[in-house]
């Protein structure tokens, strides 16, 4: 029977769907009948060499003013962010992760009668934000399973208040290059936000790849946001920060709930941030694991989406959730992407050599079973 409160909830949420995060290690340790630790989950984008070792002493220091609030302003970590970046600290907003940067970005900039364009495949957040706000969704086909920046170009209209777009884009990995941001950017009309979503960043180097925060000074209407939960290893802290101008971050401070980074994640994070050696090690493995996937997936003859962030996407016979369930039972824990418009695909993220080799394992038996075709 319908409780009487459920027709008080807002006409748009209920056509909201929640977000689907990884399958848990626990659960699927608990579904075959094994201990968690013989699990692999190559499932959200995580770290797989866990955090700097210098975070756990951080953290440990930290737990002796765990009576206090952390600083609402962020002042230390805010001045290490600044130099770390070349930007001032009045341009920084931090977030609860970045999903709550992106969050503040909604709230102040969509709601009813404005729209929020993304690409088709993008981060499942955008639309579940834009659900949210009761704004117009602006859906733009995707190109080679990239954003297609000239279509979205044409759809900007009256309605249009923000542009999500993601570099590289989560679940495919495909990438903008800085001539093709460039001409965007320049197109975009002025009084319309693009949010430049660079959670994968710190896995780039290719010379081509476009730095969000260098090209502030020239596109007022451009934020940028980043994250410590993929290339930092701080995934289960929450801290993530949007970089734009001090007037920007002004009108999205007065929605940032009070106190919404904890004491321990500023202080880990201004750790991590720190420790270049722990980042050049991450990028290391990221790149081995992703050369062993890309070598291993061309000898089985298994189609991959070309990435540069620390996942990559495969092309199934059959549908992407049947195979992930296979997989699971083989101990190994991976997305599928139904819920992106991608029914055959299966976005792996890189792990350890030892766990990126269970997964190929496991996938191999699956062709030998014939239960890949
Ligand atoms: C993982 C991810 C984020 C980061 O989310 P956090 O809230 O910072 O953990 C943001 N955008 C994309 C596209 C991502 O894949």
């Amino acid at each position: 029977m319908e409780k009487a409160w459920v027709n008080t909830i807002q006409a748009q949420i209920h056509e909201l769907h929640p977000y689907l995060p990884g399958k848990p290690i626990e659960a699927v340790a608990k579904e075959i009948g094994v201990a968690p630790s013989e699990i692999v989950k190559l499932a959200s984008n995580e770290n797989p060499l866990g955090c700097s070792p210098k975070v756990r002493e951080a953290i440990l220091a930290e737990l002796s003013d765990i009576n206090r609030y952390p600083d609402n302003d962020a002042l230390d970590f805010k001045s290490k962010l600044s130099a770390h970046l070349g930007v001032s600290e009045s341009q920084i907003i931090l977030g609860n992760g970045s999903c709550e940067v992106l969050d503040m970005i909604g709230r102040v900039f969509l709601g009813p009668g404005k729209a929020a364009l993304y690409s088709q495949h993008a981060f499942a957040v955008y639309p579940i934000l834009t659900q949210t706000l009761g704004a117009i969704h602006q859906v733009v086909p995707a190109q080679s399973y990239g954003h297609d920046l000239s279509e979205s170009l044409k759809r900007i209209n009256d309605q249009t208040a923000v542009i999500f777009v993601t570099n590289p884009n989560n679940p495919t990995g495909t990438w903008i290059t800085k001539t093709e941001l460039l001409a965007f950017l320049q197109q975009v009309p002025a009084h319309v936000i693009v949010v430049l979503d660079e959670a994968y960043i710190e896995y780039v180097n290719n010379e081509d790849m476009p730095n969000g925060v260098e090209l502030l000074n020239e596109f007022p209407n451009l934020i940028v946001t980043r994250t410590f939960s993929k290339a930092f290893g701080l995934a289960g802290l929450r801290v993530g920060y949007g970089v734009a101008s001090p007037e920007m971050v002004a009108w999205l401070n007065r929605v940032r709930p009070p106190f919404n980074v904890d004491a321990i994640a500023l202080k880990s994070a201004s750790v991590a941030l720190e420790d270049a050696e722990y980042l050049e090690a991450v990028i290391s493995q990221n790149e081995s694991g992703k050369t062993f996937f890309e070598s291993s997936f061309k000898r089985l003859g298994i189609h991959y989406i070309p990435s540069r962030g620390n996942f990559i996407t495969i092309e199934c016979r059959r549908k992407g959730g049947e195979i992930a369930q296979s997989l699971e039972k083989r101990g190994v824990i991976t997305r599928p992407l139904a819920n992106y418009e991608m029914p055959y695909h299966l976005r792996i993220s890189i792990g350890l050599d030892a766990e990126n080799e269970k997964c190929v394992g496991a996938i191999e038996a699956l062709v030998k079973e014939g239960m890949w075709d």
